[in-house]
């Protein structure tokens, strides 16, 4: 006989309130990169921080300062630079002022492989333009030359009072220390898999640089790590470990992402992960460009990480419904796409005018299904007439109905009706709400 069974909570209600989930807190050290008196803290409490890095000739100084321009004008709040020659430090301080002149408020960082403690010992005011070095241990030289290379470059950032970051990539791991690793695996009684060696000479790598450059008078605040790999499981795997065994500041990146779809979806599936367990303190996106791409995608792509997992809000969000056979036309589509570009395209000006704008909610619905119910979610949102509906767009601002539009003119008059309610609710004489 079937038990008898009590109230289901589906069928009763549960008893508990469904908890709400939110990004866990970071709890790294805080960084602070500085340029003249002005600082970008990292870490701690700091926002998740975005950067980027350039990809023109770092020599050609005006290409350079123009690309660090757009970039910080995509939102990236730091911008790297390769320093890879002579010719190139040289050049650092003519971009750095290039970028004040042009009251581009962004500090650059450099990027150091090989020849870093070289340039940074030689070229002081390379040294002193750049807000932060990064160093990667992989190639900062071999056998006993490597620890006086790397102390090289720690004198650097202690005499400027800049901040590194210990970089470890896969793809220039210390082979060194993976060889030793490697022997050491084989003595066990049951060796680790051969992944699991390598994610351990990445974590090693970083940390025993970390520590050797605490030993040689670095803040460990000051020093962030990053230990990049291209596959998603990897990252979560080496990230987890090095939160768990350090406060450092972390830099989190997917390194060599990809291109398009491809690697935006990879480094938002990896990212996020991450970020939700509160593990990232600065993020870099690494897209290669497709043909004609700008490289502000990269930067595009990490605000919107950011702003989807509600670590930052950047930009007014617009709810828009993906279309359906209830919908055959392509109006919808074409009116969220207009508010969305025009959203953006306004921000860099209303980001002075309207404070707090950024954190607007607009819906853009196909059709009487979900389209009111939708739109009163959002701060204003309007519902398209469906195939077969009355050919009538309700417009609801703070969730009631304000207005239905008619008519060819909806979507101009839909995006006048916005711009007024932006007025009244975030101008100077904004009613508070
Ligand atoms: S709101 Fe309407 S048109 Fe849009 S997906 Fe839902 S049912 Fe389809």
């Amino acid at each position: 006989m079937k038990p008898e069974t009590p109230d289901t909570p589906a069928e009763a209600g549960a008893e508990q309130a469904i908890p709400i989930v939110r990004p866990l807190p970071r709890r790294s050290l805080q960084a602070r990169v500085v340029w003249g008196p002005r600082v970008v803290t990292v870490g701690g409490d700091a926002p998740v921080r975005v950067q980027s890095m350039t990809n023109t000739d770092t020599v050609d100084v005006i290409g350079t300062a123009i690309q660090v321009k757009e970039l910080a004008h995509a939102g990236s709040e730091m911008v790297r630079i390769t320093v890879n020659t002579p010719e190139a430090a040289q050049a650092v301080p003519a971009i750095r002022e290039q970028l004040d002149r042009m009251n581009v408020d962004v500090p650059l960082i450099g990027d150091f492989h090989y020849n870093g403690h070289r340039l940074l010992s030689e070229y002081p005011a390379c040294a002193e333009a750049l807000s932060k070095y990064r160093i990667n241990p992989g190639n900062v030289g071999k056998g006993d030359k490597r620890d006086r290379q790397f102390a090289q470059m720690i004198e650097a950032a202690l005499r400027f009072d800049r901040p590194v970051r210990i970089g470890v990539n896969w793809g220039s791991l210390d082979q060194e220390l993976l060889a030793s690793l490697m022997d050491r695996n084989a003595t066990r009684a049951r060796p680790w898999d051969a992944k699991q060696v390598m994610y351990e000479a990445l974590v090693t790598s970083a940390l025993e640089s970390a520590r050797f450059a605490v030993e040689l008078g670095m803040d460990p605040a000051q020093v962030i790590i990053s230990c990049k790999v291209s596959g998603m499981q990897d990252l979560v795997s080496v990230y987890r470990e090095l939160a768990r065994r350090c406060e450092h500041p972390l830099h989190l990146g997917l390194t060599e992402a990809g291109m398009g779809t491809k690697g935006t979806v990879a480094s938002a599936a990896a990212l996020s992960v991450l970020l939700q367990e509160g593990i990232g303190d600065t993020i870099r996106v690494s897209l290669t460009p497709q043909p004609g791409e700008a490289r502000t995608q990269e930067v595009a792509v990490a605000l919107e990480i950011l702003q989807s997992l509600g670590l930052r809000v950047f930009v007014p969000s617009v709810t828009a419904c993906p279309g359906c056979g209830r919908t055959t036309s392509t109006t919808f589509q074409e009116l969220a796409k207009q508010i969305d570009d025009w959203l953006r395209l306004q921000m860099p000006l209303w980001r002075q005018r309207y404070p707090g704008v950024e954190g607007l909610k607009v819906a853009v619905m196909g059709c009487i299904v979900n389209g009111p119910g939708e739109s009163k979610h959002a701060d204003i949102g309007i519902s398209l007439p469906g195939t077969g509906e009355a050919p009538a767009a309700p417009v609801f601002i703070d969730g009631e109905k304000a207005m239905t539009l008619r008519g060819e003119g909806i979507a101009d008059e839909f995006q006048r009706v916005v711009e007024q309610y932006i007025e009244r609710r975030f101008g100077a004489h904004a009613e508070h709400h």
